[in-house]
């Protein structure tokens, strides 16, 4: 390969995200969450991806566990995990 690095053929220089960035492991689960300053207001928070997994909690406990399994499902959603990792057990 003789092709120097940084310069991509037929790329025009326009503003675009950085292709390097974006290697499959962007964005695809997201997480709301809505807990009034109001201690007599009852926080709920929303996660859901694009892999179909949604969930909805109300309450300050079910917050928490909302937000517990929003970070485990980022790492067993198989949209952020991809299968070529190849773990070993
Ligand atoms: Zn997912």
């Amino acid at each position: 390969m003789g092709e120097p690095k940084g310069v991509a053929e037929g790329v025009p220089n326009a503003v675009r995200p950085d292709p390097s960035r974006d290697d499959g492991r962007r964005a695809v689960a997201w997480l709301t969450i809505a807990a009034p300053p109001s201690w007599s207001v009852t926080p709920s928070a929303r996660s859901w991806c694009t892999c179909g997994y949604e969930r909805c909690a109300i309450g300050r406990a079910a917050v928490l566990q909302l937000v517990t399994a929003h970070s485990e499902h980022r790492t067993t959603c198989p949209l952020l995990t991809p299968a070529s990792e190849g773990r070993a057990a």
